[in-house]
């Protein structure tokens, strides 16, 4: 927490129809992790107070790194249950690969969306050549218990709409905003925007008051409903408003996310999703025996194993920890 936390945070911001919690402004602080041997992320979501943003559960920032000398990503194959993975970048290339056939070069300011269902398995690494710097987010968006055994696939979305205001240009990731409309496929109530800000840029942007919201700057110098928000943090915003204001004091990107409040409970274990302790082991031991993740073709490398389960059983868990 901060200590712009002057509100107290609601327990249930409830779905479309219900009451609508005052709006909050939570400034949520990274914690820094090492994915594979080459790439530190700074990770939004899950935090410590909070672990979702409507259906957006997981957030990592990364970059901008020079990687001109180095390997750049190299994030082995492995599985994914439950959830739907977005990749966005600001710099650079990232190659994917998953157990669906799929190959595709991700660019900047283009949609990656890989749907998970009930079982795929993918790669991520920096192509050889590749660009001096990558800067980029990797999100995860769970899926409803109606959609969470769907079939598998990955999406590429090359052209994205474009909202624009003076001094503002939002691309739409997933969702909608101000009547423009996201090609990727959604399975809950939720959106995602690019935010890019032009120095002196002083907007409001059009909100649904029954989804909840958050803000995660990327770069430059942007105050959001008036709060600071430094590259690599983000702000939690609540429920119950219509509009965002937002200045950049120096040329800024951050990204929109918000969704209706995700009110079912899940198990969020390694890279699973499940509702039981049953359907994690069950994920867990089929990667092991090499069953229903499928195979990723052309990556160089092992895929990751699993860790082991913790002694304790897994305890579902709602949106705020
Ligand atoms: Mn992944």
């Amino acid at each position: 927490m901060s200590n712009l936390d002057r509100e107290a945070v609601p327990a249930v911001c409830g779905g479309r129809g219900f009451v609508v919690a005052e709006p909050v402004r939570e400034l949520l602080s990274p914690r820094r992790v090492q994915l594979g041997e080459s790439t530190e992320v700074r990770r939004l979501l899950p935090n410590l107070g909070r672990r979702m943003v409507g259906a957006w559960c997981f957030v990592d920032h990364y970059g901008p790194d020079d990687i001109a000398d180095e390997p750049g990503m190299q994030v082995p194959p492995h599985p994914h249950m439950g959830l739907q993975t977005v990749s966005w970048l600001h710099r650079g290339e990232v190659l994917h690969r998953d157990s669906t056939g799929s190959l595709q070069t991700i660019h900047p300011r283009q949609l990656g969306l890989m749907t998970s269902g009930r079982a795929i398995s993918h790669s991520e690494e920096s192509p050889k050549p590749h660009a001096r710097f990558l800067h980029g987010a990797q999100l995860w968006v769970a899926l409803p218990d109606s959609h969470r055994s769907t079939e598998p696939h990955f999406e590429y979305h090359a052209e994205l709409p474009v909202v624009t205001a003076p001094g503002l240009e939002a691309t739409l990731i997933l969702g909608e905003v101000d009547g423009a409309t996201s090609p990727g496929s959604t399975y809950t109530p939720i959106v995602g925007a690019d935010l890019t800000l032009a120095r002196g840029a002083d907007v409001r942007l059009p909100l649904e008051a029954d989804f909840e919201y958050a803000v995660l700057s990327m770069s430059g110098e942007a105050h959001v409903d008036g709060v600071p928000v430094l590259p690599g943090s983000m702000l939690y915003l609540g429920c119950g408003r219509t509009e965002l204001p937002l200045r950049a004091e120096s040329d800024a990107g951050l990204m929109l996310l918000g969704g209706e409040p995700f009110e079912e409970e899940l198990i969020m274990w390694w890279n699973f999703i499940g509702r039981s302790q049953e359907d994690i082991e069950r994920a867990r031991a089929d990667w092991a025996t090499g069953t229903r993740f499928g195979e990723v073709k052309g990556y160089d490398g092992a895929p990751l194993r699993a860790p082991e389960l913790p002694s304790v059983p897994l305890k579902p868990r709602g949106r705020v920890r």
